[in-house]
């Protein structure tokens, strides 16, 4: 059977057509298609670009040396990797008194821009309650200072310290830090070359600033011409 249309009859379903068409096109669909989310990884960088320095001392006495400046810091007593094989500190930070710390500062930039050497710091103050640990566990004045005596470090006009190069490698000195014989004696003459050029490059550097070293211990300098009190104060760990 074929089915003809009259006019009027096409034009009326057209405009229906157009009508459905038009309504359905402007009607909201009830749920939007979200696009699928692909799970994403957070990169976090390793080290932040910005290190967020905690003040929590007394900054009229003392100033914090971080690595920030470009020091790096191997505080031994907040390890057990000393010569009393435990641990003396609850955390390894570095105070100096300030006229310490500036002169310390002021090398290390001098020395990385001239040389692309930096500091290495193996201690800095030290509380006298520290100290009266080391006493207790090697009660030897030939090592530890007495803790009525007190020592440059409670004063924190002292530092450990020894040299590296711009590959981040410790200069020989001929022995360990903390090494208790003739052989850490900066009088000795009975070692490699390299290490006695060494020595005397530490030793002309820290000089420039008035630090002088002493004469059992080659990684030992102080500031004798400053006067400050022994202090007790023990610093924050988070
Ligand atoms: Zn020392």
């Amino acid at each position: 059977m074929i089915f003809r249309q009259t006019k009027p009859q096409i034009i009326l379903f057209s405009s229906f057509f157009i009508c459905i068409v038009i309504l359905v096109g402007c009607q909201e669909p009830k749920t939007k298609s979200e696009p699928k989310a692909t799970p994403q990884r957070i990169e976090i960088p390793e080290e932040l670009p910005i290190e967020i320095v905690k003040i929590d001392y007394d900054t009229t006495q003392w100033k914090e040396i971080t690595e920030r400046s470009g020091v790096v810091l191997d505080i031994r007593y907040a390890t057990d990797n000393n010569f009393t094989k435990k641990q003396i500190y609850p955390c390894p930070r570095c105070f100096l008194r300030p006229v310490m710390a500036d002169k310390i500062l002021k090398l290390q930039t001098d020395i990385k821009n001239k040389y692309g050497m930096s500091l290495k710091l193996f201690d800095c103050y030290r509380p006298r309650p520290a100290q009266q640990k080391l006493w207790d566990i090697v009660p030897d004045a030939r090592y530890v200072t007495p803790p009525k005596k007190g020592s440059m470090h409670n004063k924190g006009l002292a530092v450990d310290v020894t040299l590296i190069d711009k590959d981040g490698e410790e200069l020989d000195m001929g022995t360990e830090y903390d090494f208790f014989g003739q052989e850490a004696y900066t009088t000795n003459t009975d070692l490699p070359e390299e290490v006695l050029k060494n020595r005397k490059v530490l030793t002309k550097l820290m000089n420039i600033h008035g630090i002088k070293g002493i004469r059992t211990e080659w990684w030992h300098f102080s500031l004798k011409t400053e006067k400050a009190p022994l202090d007790s104060w023990e610093w924050e760990c988070d």
